[in-house]
């Protein structure tokens, strides 16, 4: 069984009140639902990485991430933050690839199978990020693009590695613009995304691979999305700042 996973990914948002108050609620949402199957990634910023960790320290399903690391191990990188420190605050997963990422901090596929090495080598799950922008939807070459993502940045990783990776499929055009994929949309690209990876590694590893959706997912539109047989969980940006609708997302499975 894939795992369910979803993640809430801050981007660049709360001072050290607002991360402590946002993060209490939804430990205290969730702390009422020992049953639940669903894996939730808490992603601050760097600096509320301890501050978290702490407020979530015996909540069986929440876990903590980072929204990024460094390509190098360590040394003289002035700014930079490791996978292993990261590790060594608590956190288990980290975010990969992220479409601003690639567009503001000039991130390539290349520079993405180093930051993944990393992660890996510090037993944090990446959670790796593809998806087009909407010049590309627009010409219906999308699904060749986000393949060629993924072949260039994963495909040189052996079989036990990709298995400890999580896909995100993030439409560029539907991040922050409450213009959400469509389920069938969704769907399509997360098959997709599958059959590619099965290509490469067979069916039964790509079958164990969570590809969550990201992109202007909320409460009202989670249940459907969530429902279609290729999407294991989100990606989870505007609507994790605030926990009643984080929560609900959470509870759409
Ligand atoms: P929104 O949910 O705000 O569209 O952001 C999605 C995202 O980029 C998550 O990484």
């Amino acid at each position: 069984m894939r795992k369910k996973i979803v993640a809430g990914n801050w981007k660049m948002n709360c001072v050290q009140e607002e991360g402590q108050k946002l993060t209490s609620e939804i430990v205290n949402m969730i702390r009422d639902e020992p049953s639940m199957d669903v894996t939730v990634v808490l992603n601050p910023p760097f600096v509320h990485l301890h501050g978290v960790n702490k407020l979530i320290s015996g909540v069986k399903n929440i876990h903590l991430g980072g929204q990024n690391c460094s390509d190098k191990a360590s040394g003289a990188f002035t700014g930079e933050i490791s996978a292993e420190m990261l590790a060594s605050f608590g956190a288990g997963y980290v975010i990969i690839g992220h479409s601003e990422r690639r567009e503001y901090f000039q991130e390539t596929n290349a520079l993405l199978t180093e930051k993944t090495k990393q992660a890996l080598a510090n037993k944090l799950v990446p959670i790796f990020c593809c998806g087009e922008p909407l010049e590309i939807r627009e010409a219906n070459t999308h699904e060749s693009y986000v393949k060629n993502q993924l072949t260039e940045s994963l495909f040189g990783f052996s079989e036990d590695e990709i298995k400890n990776i999580v896909i995100a499929y993030e439409p560029i055009w539907a991040i922050g613009t409450g213009k959400t994929a469509s389920a069938e949309q969704a769907q399509e690209m997360h098959a997709a995304i599958r059959k590619h990876l099965a290509s490469k590694y067979g069916e039964s590893v790509a079958n164990e691979i969570s590809i969550l959706y990201g992109g202007s997912c909320k409460p009202d539109n989670a249940k459907e999305i969530f429902s279609k047989p290729d999407v294991d969980g989100g990606l989870i940006g505007g609507a994790s700042l605030k926990s009643r609708d984080f929560v609900d997302i959470v509870k759409s499975f």
